[in-house]
């Protein structure tokens, strides 16, 4: 298992703390991973500034070569990603090769054309005797935070976007589940010059903020928690770097009675359970219209109690552990407290699953009111609750009623109502009759304390660069 840090192209031991690595299947220690010291950020950090300026001159047909090439070497190695995805994170190693893999090879991708063909505004003389012209440019190094439920992707989301732009980039993944980062960082190695993306690892406070408070650091870039967001904002703003946070979610699942309800449990139950829940977009706060709830969570509680969890490799799973004893611990506590109501009912799952492991079963709580905590706060695991509706402004209103914005779906087989409830709705992203599916090309980002910046698409480059104004003098 590779664990070294990359520093200016180069392989080094970290030089602090050892931290344990662990299969959440099984709780072992599969890797032990030494943090960064300060000497070794700001090495990085200067690793990246000295590779900035010339980096930055490349063109964008020369990154674009390297960013297809990094591409092509992911996916030639896609399996033993995918082997170290599933093993650090739980995750059912089929997803990991067949869902994540791919996706995650296609954002380099995706990233080596858009930098060639960008759109902007024309230039003209907007003053006689004056020519303008808008230029777009890169920012310089980017402090990039990584979260642990889907590293690897996370780690292409921030890269791909960040150096097709032209910025140089150190990225931290999570101390929990740095191994993927750390592989790709043997590719980044050899097909990227030195400097231009360097790995460094450990815990939030003790490398995290370092990183992010370095003076040559222009932009940060978090996915993670909005308590982190908070305090990223908190260092930010002493020297007005720019940020892109991705923060939580509680994405609402709006079913309306004509929705076809068998495609609704179908959705519900693979898109709310997905990486055991532990996705800021799962489908997990679902309003039901008053016809059609009972039949809900009637299919959807024999639906989700199907679900085959259990170790990430045993064949026919379809949900892992969680990430950790702790956000196991967390999700129980939320079902005990909302079990604990005399109006709710957990009417599927509701209890830590068996083994060494972290695994907790595939949950659904009916009758949750509006201001439960179970329908208000993010449980980041595989709890999906229903809340009865009487009419659509209702489900409107509930559904927006949350600090959240990332994600939201809407299943009716009324095509303008679809349409009228989305244009309602404030989240970064509406699904019609499906939930989940993302594409490079479409944005990927939030509105309220979800946070703001997008992932992917042509909006992701402009996240990553700076529009400038060049006027000549004729
Ligand atoms: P987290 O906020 O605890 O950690 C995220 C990263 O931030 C880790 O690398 C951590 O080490 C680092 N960090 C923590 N404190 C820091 C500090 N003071 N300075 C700098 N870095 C610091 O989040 P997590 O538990 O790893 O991930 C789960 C959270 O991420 C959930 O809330 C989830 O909704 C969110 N998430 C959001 C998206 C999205 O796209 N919006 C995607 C995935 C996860």
């Amino acid at each position: 298992m590779h664990t070294q840090l990359l520093i200016n192209g180069q392989f080094v031991a970290g030089q602090g703390e050892v931290e344990d690595v662990l299969n959440p299947a099984t709780g072992e220690v599969i890797a032990r991973v030494a943090e960064a010291s300060l000497d070794q950020v700001q090495a990085a950090v200067a690793a990246a500034e000295a590779a900035f300026d010339g980096w930055a001159r490349t063109t964008p047909r020369d990154r674009a070569t390297l960013l297809l090439r990094l591409g092509d070497a992911i996916e030639a190695r896609a399996t033993e990603f995918a082997r170290i995805e599933s093993l650090n994170c739980g995750k059912p190693y089929l997803f990991a090769l067949n869902d994540e893999i791919p996706a995650v090879a296609d954002v380099f991708r995706f990233f080596a054309g858009a930098v060639r063909s960008q759109q902007g505004a024309l230039a003209g003389e907007y003053l006689p005797g004056h020519t303008s012209l808008i230029r777009r440019d890169p920012l310089g190094v980017v402090a990039s935070i990584a979260p642990w439920n889907y590293p690897l992707m996370m780690a292409a989301w921030k890269i791909a976007p960040a150096i097709a732009a032209g910025n140089t980039v150190v990225i931290k993944p999570s101390e929990q589940t740095p191994l993927s980062t750390l592989k790709l960082a043997e590719l980044l190695a050899d097909i990227l010059p030195a400097g231009v993306v360097n790995v460094v690892c450990g815990r939030g406070d003790s490398v995290g903020s370092p990183l992010i408070s370095q003076p040559q650091v222009r932009m940060i870039s978090l996915t993670g928690d909005v308590s982190t967001g908070q305090k990223i904002l908190e260092t930010a703003s002493k020297s007005l770097k720019r940020t892109h946070l991705e923060l939580g979610g509680k994405a609402p699942v709006i079913v309306f009675d004509d929705a076809d309800v068998d495609e609704v449990v179908a959705g519900i139950r693979t898109f709310g359970y997905y990486n055991a829940g532990q996705d800021c977009t799962a489908a997990c706060r679902v309003y039901a219209g008053a016809k059609v709830y009972d039949r809900l969570v009637a299919d959807l509680s024999a639906a989700v109690s199907t679900i085959r969890f259990g170790d990430q490799h045993l064949e026919g799973v379809e949900m892992g552990p969680l990430i950790s004893e702790r956000q196991r611990n967390r999700v129980a506590s939320f079902v005990e407290r909302a079990a604990a109501q005399s109006h709710i009912e957990v009417t599927a799952g509701g209890k830590l699953g068996g083994g060494r492991g972290f695994f907790y079963e595939p949950t659904v709580i009916a009758g949750a009111r509006q201001d439960d905590e179970i329908v208000r706060r993010e449980v980041f695991g595989p709890v999906v609750s229903v809340t009865r509706f009487d009419d659509a402004a209702e489900a409107v209103r509930w559904a927006n009623d949350s600090d959240y914005g990332l994600a939201s779906s809407v299943w009716t087989r009324d095509v303008s109502r679809a349409m009228q409830v989305a244009a309602r709705l404030q989240y970064g992203c509406t699904w019609i009759n499906t939930h989940f599916m993302l594409v490079s090309e479409m944005p990927h980002g939030g509105m309220k304390k979800s946070g703001y910046g997008k992932d992917m698409s042509m909006y992701a480059l402009e996240d990553y660069s700076c529009v400038r104004h060049v006027m000549l003098k004729h």
